[in-house]
């Protein structure tokens, strides 16, 4: 089977899965896993995979960014970063792709795939998952009060910025917005995005870093190849 074939496989496998899930998603809690995924990595899997557990969330719903405002470098298109998540969840019934916003044409932006998600899933509780990276610099996201107000959200611990200070900005976070947020610990993977494209750069190894499938993908597609 070509990379293709599975990637039109993995689609069907993932709307079967999206179709039986917002039949039954009352009461449910779903944790949100946002991110460029530029490509998506085994710490995105991982880090979705320790919460689920922790939390006993029913379905992690990953939801590959369209047109990022906070991105600066140029980002690989939409649907190549949506088929690699594809490709990631396709062997996990718990893992959903959603293309609630690569499909929309302006910016994404959290706030408002929130709305939507409130409004498909309404009896669901929604957990919005982000490394200590991203909690950090969440106050520069658009309406950030009301992001709080729509989602519980959990701060994962990521190499690179301790525990303690992830708790500080929570208590800050807290104080300021009265934001429903937690940390957690989970077992760290120094991975980044960055750090598989400067590999692929230099044509160096990103094997065991990304699933098989996503190494596949990106060979026989040639991203990554042009520089940053
Ligand atoms: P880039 O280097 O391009 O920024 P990235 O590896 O940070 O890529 P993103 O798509 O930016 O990946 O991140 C999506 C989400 O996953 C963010 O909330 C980020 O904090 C989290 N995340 C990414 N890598 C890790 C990791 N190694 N451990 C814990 N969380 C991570
Ligand atoms: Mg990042």
């Amino acid at each position: 089977m070509t990379i293709n074939n599975i990637v039109d496989e993995s689609f069907i496998i993932n709307q079967n899965k999206l179709k039986k899930f917002e039949n039954k998603c009352d009461n449910i809690k779903i944790g949100i896993m946002g991110g460029t995924f530029d490509p998506i990595h085994y710490a995105h899997l991982a880090t979705a995979e320790f919460i689920r557990d922790s939390y006993k969330l029913d379905k992690i719903l990953f939801i590959p960014s369209g047109n990022p405002p906070h991105k600066k470098r140029k980002i690989t298109d939409k649907y190549h970063r949506y088929n690699m998540v594809l490709l990631s969840t396709i062997n996990n019934d718990n893992f959903i792709v959603s293309d609630m916003e690569i499909k929309r044409e302006k910016s994404t932006y959290t706030i408002d795939t929130l709305k939507q998600l409130k409004q498909i899933y309404i009896n669901a509780e929604i957990y919005f998952i982000t490394g200590a990276d991203a909690i950090c610099d969440i106050e520069t996201w658009k309406d950030v009060e009301e992001n709080f107000k729509l989602a519980n959200f959990i701060a994962a611990t990521r190499p690179g910025i301790s525990l303690l200070k992830i708790n500080e900005k929570i208590k800050d976070l807290k104080d300021k917005y009265n934001a429903n947020i937690e940390s957690i610990y989970v077992p760290s993977l120094d991975i980044s995005s960055t750090y598989i494209r400067n590999q692929l750069n230099k044509n160096k190894t990103i094997r065991y870093l990304v699933p098989e499938l996503v190494q596949e993908y990106i060979y026989n597609k040639q991203i990554y190849n042009n520089g940053e």
